[in-house]
């Protein structure tokens, strides 16, 4: 599985729910996360960063709302999208449901088509190369499709490595991202790789990036890691 695949986490503590999820999901191409009850989601938001939640409402423990306001009210987590996942179907629940701060509402038993349209929705905002936009940060234009990046002064010709950090970067001009981050999104989180690794990529990137002259966008930020602009 691609490191830089879209992650989802999923939260559901029907197995067989969480079953059907997991395998459409891990079709589509997605990086799936599981969570059987609201403590190991907040866990694994904590530990794995996913770019989209899917949250059912009814769980063990600490409910899907709990989890939704939780996330929302914390300025590291606030802006990962949530769809929430229920049986309940009366207006006055979606609406508190959004009222929560989840991005999105399905009800049981909902359509996995819609479902996965509308997980496609929400990472166009959030993370628009992993839905094949182009993504642009100054003169820097980078198709995530065909795996071309260009500026004003010609095509940058980069290794797969330097282009999906680099792709990292254009989905989130200005975040800084430590180098522990970038090892997960970037190598995966299952490959041991020395954090002094993602300093040598970044040099490469930004050798390529200035081949032709042009201002190095890449910001070391001391003891923090690194951010593109
Ligand atoms: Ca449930």
């Amino acid at each position: 599985m691609n490191a830089d695949a879209p992650g989802v986490l999923v939260v559901e503590d029907e197995a067989a729910q969480l079953e059907v999820l997991t395998y459409n999901l891990e079709a589509e191409g997605f990086r799936v996360e599981k969570a059987e009850n609201g403590d190991e989601a907040l866990l694994l938001v904590a530990e794995t960063a996913p770019d989209i939640i899917l949250l059912d409402w009814m769980l063990p423990g600490v409910s899907g709302i709990e989890i939704c306001r939780r996330l929302k009210s914390n300025p590291s987590t606030r802006d990962v999208p949530i769809i929430m996942l229920s049986a309940r179907s009366e207006e006055v629940d979606k609406v508190r449901g959004l009222e929560t701060g989840a991005d999105d509402y399905m009800v049981k038993p909902y359509s996995i088509a819609e479902l996965m349209a509308r997980v496609r929705t929400q990472l166009r905002r959030t993370r628009p190369s992993s839905v094949g936009e182009l993504l642009r940060y100054e003169d820097i234009v980078l198709n995530a499709e065909t795996h071309r990046v260009m500026r004003d002064s010609g095509e940058i010709k980069l290794g797969p490595t330097e282009f999906r950090l680099l792709s990292t970067f254009m989905e989130k001009p200005g975040r800084v991202w430590s180098r522990e981050q970038l090892l997960d999104r970037v190598w995966g989180r299952d490959i041991y790789v020395d954090t002094r690794t993602v300093d040598v990529h970044i040099g490469r990137l930004r050798k390529a990036l200035c081949q032709y002259g042009g201002t190095d966008p890449i910001r070391t930020v001391r003891g923090a890691g690194y951010a593109l602009g």
